[in-house]
């Protein structure tokens, strides 16, 4: 399946690297890197030995004993004239998971790594987004939600219905990465679904592996 084989990364002005699905993205010599969660497609050395020696500074939702560089994010900071704001993602029962509003000059992107859900008190944060990078894991609507029976906490990934219902009052862009085998099977396909689930006053993209986007 060429186009839609990587693992999670976006790199914003050959700079600024959001996850790191894949070991190569280091190859683009970001300045810094921020990761949404640490799973393993978005953070690969969590699969490996967990440890990424590169030295170069890293920003995480929680701690990491494999980054020696690691600042755990809590709060908006800024990096090299991009201001983060965390917004928190409910998606993992083991993993602190954040979206991030991405911030230079005027112009302000959203990007969610997974997402079961997040809370209405946080989108409230969202304002208007140029774009909004979002996951495509499922394509019915309400994804795949589970629930732990102790706690009643949800996890897993929604569908993009929902997805596009959450974002479409905050942006007129929605793109979509992550995409999960109902996507794969069919990719010419996938995206006619996709076309047809977008509202007409809402551009919803399908990306591919190294699609460039200008703001
Ligand atoms: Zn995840
Ligand atoms: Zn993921």
């Amino acid at each position: 399946m060429p186009w839609h084989t990587k693992h999670s990364g976006i790199l914003i002005d050959d700079t600024v690297l959001i996850d790191l699905g894949e070991e190569e993205f280091l190859n683009y010599n970001p300045s810094f890197i921020v990761f949404t969660h640490l799973h393993p497609d978005h953070a690969f050395f969590v699969r490996k030995n967990n440890k990424l020696n590169t030295g170069i500074v890293a920003y995480a939702p929680e701690r990491c004993e494999g980054i020696e560089t690691l600042q755990v994010v809590t709060d908006p900071f800024e990096k090299n004239g991009y201001k983060f704001t965390p917004i928190p993602v409910i998606h993992s029962l083991k993993v602190r998971s954040l979206a991030y509003i991405i911030e230079k000059d005027d112009k302000r992107l959203l990007y969610t790594g997974d997402v079961a859900w997040i809370e209405k008190k946080y989108r409230e944060e969202l304002g208007k987004l140029d774009m909004v990078i979002t996951e495509g894991s499922f394509i019915k609507k309400g994804g795949m939600i589970r629930k732990d029976k102790n706690t009643g906490k949800i996890f897993g990934h929604t569908g993009i219905p929902d997805l596009i219902k959450m974002f479409s009052p905050h942006t007129q862009h929605i793109v979509l990465t992550h995409f999960g085998s109902w996507f794969m099977k069919d990719v010419e396909e996938g995206r006619k679904k996709i076309r047809e689930l977008a509202p007409s006053d809402i551009l919803v993209e399908a990306a591919r592996d190294g699609q460039e986007y200008t703001l």
